[in-house]
């Protein structure tokens, strides 16, 4: 059987149709730039969301910069992210002259530890940007009570996470992306909506900062050749818009597919003593952008055991991936920002003990089955060496 970490072809097989006439539409009317399909799909997924503007943009990190320029953030500005995510979200700070102060995160969500944040915060501070990292929402209760009392915006990295609702303690739903100040988010082609391309959007309630945000996408242009404010070219094409046009009807039983590839890994992985399975953080429902499992470090083993044990995977056929394998305080790039002697543990151990297993809407029953049973038999492979 051939393992493929995500599978586009087969999703491309099912939905060719659609997409090879949204395609040759584009061709037709040859508007390959702010073509229609770009304002139907905008209010598409705002649709889907339930948010009251979408404007789309190049890729998942061109909207986090657009989120903080159209905020006004300025170079001295202190932004909290957590330490364990993609580079992404730091990178835009950074660019932008602001200050990112990294915050560990929660050991079983993998999102940021709502409890650290506020001894983080100073006078200096501006924004909080949690990442909904995998496919879950990080604690938006805490998050955003911590906001309000201190006066702060929410950038909500949604990259990972599109289509995930998260259940407020008072009973309200919001879509991931839909809480904050503004949600961000890509539509790289692995992503859970993703096109054949780059491109990206950002999502608000706010009606001025949309009207912003729209204006920063096209030069700060507010009327042809008149320019209000500082902007930047982030588009996306018509014809990644078409493509999204096509998919989007079909992200939720996408949610469902990858759903039930997790239960099947779940069910098989869950009782083995080495792995932690993923956890649920019960406010949020899972996209399973990442389905990301720890495995436990046997005693007496020297090394890295998830390293040995993701080579043995490979030596077997099976892809996997170490999302992430350095935070980002221990990234070149980033030294300025670490003062060299805070320590993020839990980000560290989880570095070192992650591994990320074939997730897309394409697996079956049959594919998990194969995928569980050649991990155990990874791990018991390392195992064997080590006690020779
Ligand atoms: C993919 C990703 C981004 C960036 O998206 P691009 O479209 O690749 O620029 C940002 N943040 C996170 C968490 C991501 O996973």
């Amino acid at each position: 059987m051939k393992i493929q970490m995500v599978d586009l072809k087969g999703q491309y097989e099912k939905i060719k149709e659609e997409v090879n006439a949204g395609i040759q539409e584009v061709i037709s009317n040859t508007q390959f730039i702010k073509g229609p399909q770009i304002k139907s799909f905008e209010d598409a997924l705002a649709k889907e969301l339930q948010v009251n503007h979408v404007i789309a943009c190049a890729n998942g990190t061109d909207a986090l910069q657009i989120a903080m320029m159209a905020l006004d953030l300025k170079p001295g500005d202190e932004i909290i992210l957590p330490v364990f995510t993609y580079v992404a979200t730091a990178e835009v700070i950074a660019l932008l002259g602001l200050t990112p102060v990294m915050v560990d995160v929660d050991p079983n969500t993998f999102c940021i530890n709502t409890d650290l944040i506020e001894s983080k915060i100073s006078p200096k501070t501006k924004a909080i940007v949690p990442v909904h990292l995998f496919g879950q929402c990080a604690n938006m209760d805490e998050i955003m009570a911590i906001a309000q009392k201190h006066n702060l915006f929410v950038i909500e990295d949604t990259a990972q996470a599109i289509g995930a609702v998260y259940t407020f303690k008072n009973g309200e739903k919001k879509g991931a992306g839909c809480m904050g100040t503004i949600g961000t988010t890509s539509f790289f082609p692995s992503k859970n909506l993703g096109c054949y391309g780059d491109g990206g959007a950002l999502m608000t309630n706010d009606e001025n900062l949309a009207k912003k945000i729209r204006m920063i996408c096209n030069h700060g242009q507010s009327i042809q050749y008149v320019h209000d404010v500082i902007g930047v070219n982030s588009r996306l094409d018509s014809m990644q818009a078409a493509i999204l046009n096509a998919k989007l009807p079909h992200l939720k039983s996408y949610e469902t597919a990858r759903n039930q590839a997790a239960n099947w890994y779940d069910e098989i992985l869950g009782n083995h003593p080495l792995v932690s399975i993923p956890e649920r953080n019960s406010q949020s429902t899972h996209v399973f952008h990442q389905y990301t499992l720890k495995l436990k470090t046997p005693q007496g083993f020297e090394g890295n055991f998830r390293d040995e044990v993701r080579k043995k995977l490979a030596e077997k056929g099976i892809p996997s991936m170490v999302y992430y394998p350095i935070e980002l305080h221990k990234q070149k790039a980033f030294s300025p920002f670490w003062d060299g002697k805070e320590n993020f543990p839990v980000s560290e151990e989880l570095c070192a003990s992650v591994l990320s297993l074939p997730m897309h809407t394409e697996m079956n029953l049959e594919m998990s089955q194969f995928i569980c049973g050649l991990v155990i038999e990874a791990i018991h492979d390392v195992q064997s060496i080590m006690n020779r």
